[in-house]
């Protein structure tokens, strides 16, 4: 799910808490503790090490016991806060699946009988051993009969189309970030299969070793499918070659971040010209595409490289790596030998040493592709309505307190300010679920067919995505579904979104006192909000257009408190000699530093804030940092560790703990840190934005 996730064009543009690529889970799982709620501990001093020096370094004081008394299941790649829910999420919907799929006689495409058969199809090991990979050979005879070049691009969009994959380039329709009440169609670069283009092009002995197992893979599928040895490792080197010459093409994913230099429109007249071997006319009504004569392109300059590379390559490679995506595409759904071999891959990007169990797997797939089915029933059981009406009113609370913050702000002029603070005023708040569900009209899923259901799934949404050109964008409809353990903010939606599955303990809890919720979900909240004001977020307005609000003065002003979070975490190492990219984490750190500060504020108008009455030991400013500590607690392998500075835009969790509160005045009191400290900071060079 983690590498070739094409679904991911889609939610392009949201801004999420954290990339939740976390393996599905097992066995291993770490026991809740069973005390009655008015005995719990909610911040535990079991949890920490209290030989560390909370100046010296925090996540340690707040985590260490816990880090060192939870190691990492076998079958995940990190473990922390955020996996333990998503395992209790999991196991919730393997309940609810287990249930539904066992009751027989539901009605055809019903609710139940969609999310029931979808999740039977999945575990019937049986069945899909049975057909080992039938399910792809018309796909391949399809590829194996072209003989030329307008056959290669046909067949491309074919399998965007079918829901296979995404071979060349990524098309999907989308807002238009200049005008966000329009769907426009978005042409995005892609064409490769490893996470990064970095994994093409850089030549380290992590990157060689990664590039080996790749190679492998192919040549696994290849052989598993009739291919000699000799032909399936030549096919490995045609297919790296074309995929590197992709990678060259594409932009990091830093320069991906600017906003303004990644919107190109054009008249697809303009675009053809641009392209000459992709005949647009031909090709926009196979995708299903009606009376468009305008699109946003993400990177021009990829476009013309791709149509280069179309006219320099034989076509014989070119169904080699079409048949590629075929192959990669169906692995995970076809018999063990594609399964295991898929799994052999996946571990060697991660580190994770052992598949999850086949049901956990097929009810986070069952969530992952009919969430909102699923998630009516999960909420119905799992979500308390008074959840929402507790996160509304601290949402309120700090959706104030940030506009106070704003007032106050030293570097901005009032000009901006003002409409700094109307954008504020406008922020869209989704809590729990969303109030019209997607109910997948027309997709069928059938019991005894598992491949064709997952083809159905991403045909369906392709379809409903394309169906979307000419109607006003939807405001209504959620990037995440209900159970799952994350937030976003949208720019172009001006919208905070908090999923159900993230409304629970060590993030919120009803019983908690107040430092810990507007540590742990308060801080959340103004993470998201002020993804509204980092340095992407920013420069959107109140409805969502990318627009310059700012004056020129204050823009600089931003941007050279920007630049000095920038430093702060570039510095930081994560394995090895590899370093955090502060430019590709730049949002994400803005958004921690500004959450972290406006939950403090909005905390100190509780009556808690107030006190100073210790609870198991701590005061309430302390409790309110050990609780953001205690959300990002987590360890994770060296693998994931070195594959996420390339492609994850938040720090790694021990920093995004450390990094903020050093620039926070009240942390240094609470704990009495001083100079001398390993974390301590003077007060000028303690870094205030929002
Ligand atoms: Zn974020």
């Amino acid at each position: 799910m983690m590498m070739f996730n094409t679904k991911n064009f889609m939610l392009m543009g949201l801004l999420c808490l954290s990339a939740g690529a976390f393996a599905q889970n097992g066995k291993d799982k770490p026991k809740t503790p069973n005390v009655s709620l008015n005995l719990k501990k909610y911040i535990d001093p079991a949890n920490m090490d209290p030989s560390a020096k909370p100046g010296d370094d925090f996540f340690e004081y707040a985590n260490g016991a816990w880090v060192k008394n939870n190691p990492i299941p076998a079958k995940e790649t990190r473990w922390g806060s955020f996996g333990i829910l998503h395992q209790e999420n999991t196991d919730r919907l393997k309940s609810i699946l287990t249930d539904v799929s066992k009751t027989p006689g539901q009605p055809k495409g019903s609710l139940k009988q969609r999310v029931g058969d979808l999740y039977a199809s999945g575990i019937d090991s049986v069945a899909i051993e049975k057909r080992g990979y039938d399910p792809i050979k018309p796909d391949l005879e399809r590829v194996s009969k072209i003989n030329n070049l307008d056959g290669v691009v046909n067949e491309a969009i074919y399998e965007r189309t079918h829901g296979i994959g995404s071979p060349l380039f990524g098309f999907g329709v989308g807002q238009d970030s200049k005008h966000p009440t329009v769907n426009i169609l978005n042409f995005g670069q892609g064409g490769t299969s490893l996470p990064d283009r970095d994994n093409y092009l850089k030549n380290d002995e992590r990157t060689k070793k990664i590039q080996a197992a790749y190679k492998n893979y192919i040549v696994t599928l290849f052989k598993l499918t009739g291919t000699s040895d000799a032909d399936a490792a030549k096919n490995a080197e045609t297919i790296f070659n074309i995929e590197t010459a992709f990678a060259k093409a594409q932009l990091s994913r830093v320069a991906m971040r600017d906003p303004n230099k990644t919107y190109n429109k054009f008249a697809v007249k303009d675009f053809q010209s641009l392209t000459p071997h992709l005949k647009w006319d031909e090709l926009l009504p196979l995708m299903e595409v009606k009376g468009q004569d305008t699109i946003l392109v993400s990177n021009p300059a990829f476009y013309k490289a791709t149509d280069a590379l179309l006219a320099s390559t034989p076509v014989d490679d070119w169904k080699t790596y079409l048949t590629w995506n075929v192959l990669k595409g169906s692995a995970s759904s076809l018999s063990s030998p594609f399964e295991k071999a898929s799994f052999a891959f996946s571990s060697a990007l991660s580190g994770q040493k052992v598949q999850a169990p086949r049901d956990e797997r097929a009810a986070n797939l069952v969530d992952g592709s009919l969430g909102e089915l699923l998630g009516q029933i999960y909420v119905e059981k799992y979500f308390k309505p008074a959840a929402k009406e507790y996160m509304v009113k601290l949402v309120n609370n700090l959706k104030e307190t940030l506009g106070e913050r704003i007032q106050g702000l030293s570097w901005m002029s009032a000009e901006t300010k003002a409409r700094a603070l109307k954008k504020l005023a406008a922020f869209t708040v989704k809590i729990g679920y969303p109030d019209k569900w997607q109910n997948y009209d027309g997709l069928e899923i059938d019991r005894n067919d598992y491949a064709g259901n997952l083809r159905r799934i991403s045909e369906w949404r392709y379809n409903y995505n394309v169906s979307q050109l000419g109607k006003p964008v939807d405001k209504t409809r959620w990037g995440m579904s209900p159970p799952t353990v994350n937030a976003y903010y949208s720019p172009t939606n001006n919208e905070i979104v908090f999923p159900a599955g993230i409304l629970q303990f060590p993030f919120f809890d009803f019983n908690a006192d107040d430092a810990v919720n507007y540590g742990g979900i308060g801080s959340v909240i103004g993470h998201e909000m002020t993804h509204g004001f980092d340095d992407q977020g920013r420069q959107y307005d109140a409805d969502g257009t990318l627009r310059d609000w700012w004056t020129k003065d204050d823009a600089d002003k931003f941007k050279s408190r920007a630049d000095q979070v920038v430093n702060q975490y570039n510095k930081f190492t994560v394995v090895d000699t590899i370093h955090v990219n502060g430019k590709l984490t730049l949002g994400e750190n803005l958004a921690d530093l500004g959450g972290l500060n406006v939950a403090y504020a909005a905390f100190k108008k509780t009556k808690e804030g107030h006190s100073n009455q210790k609870i198991d030991g701590f005061t309430p400013d302390q409790r309110f940092f050990l609780s953001w500590a205690q959300v990002w607690r987590s360890s994770q392998r060296p693998e994931a560790a070195a594959q996420r500075i390339l492609t994850d835009p938040h720090s790694p969790e021990q920093y995004r703990t450390n990094a903020p509160i050093t620039n926070i005045d009240a942390w240094y009191k609470a704990f009495n840190v001083k100079p001398g400290d390993k974390m301590y900071k003077k007060p000028e060079d303690r870094t205030k934005v929002w």
